[in-house]
């Protein structure tokens, strides 16, 4: 990786060119741990001194080897992911993390494990409420992924270097919000597109790296003079995986996309893990509670058997509102992957959120492919001309 570049170019290097870090790192030693979800604990692999790594998959590439295992009215993205391991595109991890965030990715695991031949590989099973019991169970998960990691890496997860993971993680997710926060202005300092380059960046560094390379582009973005221009509109996208700028792109011909609440986006970093006297049960607090993706189901009231709807709404999207204002957003676009059921179902509850909120709001759906791009584009352009 040329050291010269800094800050958005590097970035942007690196989006275009993901694995070229993780395999320098391995040439010197390093084990690399390949994750498909950010519901993974990557504190605990950062904790013992082995790098994580994002598996994604890629739009561009047509699905042809996830044919031979996982049927075609499926999760586009998991085929996607799946198809670019058994080509080999991640043929330099040393180990896979996954977990039981989605059905597909739960089915998936099984596959990939059976179809691929890593030294390690764990799955971590995932309850959907946000119950104590609930968090209890799942802190039983996140020891047993203790137990192997330790005994595949040879090294003991100390609480001394948990806690030193966590810290890093926790400044990298203050440094993505103080990124964001550089969307408020209008026109935006730095736009979705970059945004969507940096997160992909960091979900292919070293937490250290990523924080040196996120001070870099903090810095660059407030003294830069080349910054975006104000478009028709200022959008929120709510979604599952948004990894491919060039859907981004589609969106920011028409409009400026100040916020996405995607895991390609701000999803992973929104909040914090909270210290806690038992690191491990901080982590479980924080995956199960802290990350709003559509796969967990959240009620407002435990045990509640009388539904009241505006309260369910807010209790499920009320972080949405404050977001709204303080990013003065006057359009949100729902991006629904095909056969994504968790999103597909939280859609009709999110879209009477925002009329509540008077939002001029859209879903749009796109099979994971080149060849969604030409009609998302329509919608998009239809949509912003509706609301500018
Ligand atoms: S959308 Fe949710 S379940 Fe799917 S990869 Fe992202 S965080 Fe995980």
């Amino acid at each position: 990786m040329s050291d010269k570049r800094r800050g958005l170019s590097k970035a942007r290097e690196i989006y275009l060119n993901r694995s070229q870090r993780a395999r320098e790192l391995k040439a010197r030693g390093k084990k690399i741990i390949g994750y498909p979800c950010v519901y993974v604990p990557l504190e605990m692999i950062t904790a013992l001194d082995l790098v994580p790594y994002r598996t994604c998959g890629d739009m561009k590439e047509p699905v042809t080897e996830a044919d031979r295992a996982l049927p075609s009215s499926f999760c586009p993205i998991m085929r996607s992911c799946l198809d670019c391991a058994l080509k080999g595109k991640n043929d330099f991890l040393d180990g896979m993390v996954t977990i039981h965030s989605s059905d597909p990715q739960e089915k998936t695991a099984r596959v990939w494990e059976s179809y691929t031949d890593y030294p390690y590989f764990h799955f971590i099973d995932m309850p959907v409420t946000i119950r104590p019991e609930a968090l209890e169970y799942f802190e039983g998960q996140l020891n047993d992924f203790k137990k192997t990691l330790e005994a595949f890496s040879g090294k003991k997860l100390s609480t001394g270097t948990l806690e030193a993971a966590i810290e890093s993680h926790n400044q990298q997710r203050t440094l993505v919000r103080e990124l964001y926060e550089l969307t408020k202005p209008s026109p935006p300092l730095v736009s979705g597109t970059e945004i969507a380059q940096v997160v992909k960046a960091l979900m292919s560094l070293p937490v250290a790296e990523g924080n040196e390379l996120l001070a870099d582009i903090m810095s660059e973005v407030e003294n830069r003079t080349d910054a975006p221009e104000r478009k028709a509109a200022r959008l929120l996208t709510w979604g599952s995986t948004l990894d491919n700028t060039d859907i981004m792109q589609v969106l920011e011909a028409q409009a400026n996309v100040v916020l996405d609440e995607s895991c390609g986006g701000i999803r992973a970093y929104r909040a914090e893990v909270r210290r806690s006297p038992d690191a491990i049960e901080g982590l479980a607090d924080y995956y199960l509670n802290e990350i709003t993706c559509a796969r967990s189901f959240r009620q407002a009231i435990l045990g509640e058997t009388r539904k009241h709807y505006a309260r369910d709404l807010q209790s499920r999207f009320g972080y949405l509102k404050g977001i709204v204002k303080e990013w003065n957003i006057n359009g949100a676009i729902m991006l629904l992957v095909r056969y994504c059921d968790p999103f597909a179902f939280e859609m009709p509850s999110l879209k009477d959120y925002f009329d509540g909120l008077g939002i001029p709001n859209t879903y749009i759906e796109y099979d994971y492919t080149a060849g969604a791009l030409a009609p998302l584009r329509t919608r998009v352009e239809a949509f912003v001309e509706t609301i500018s």
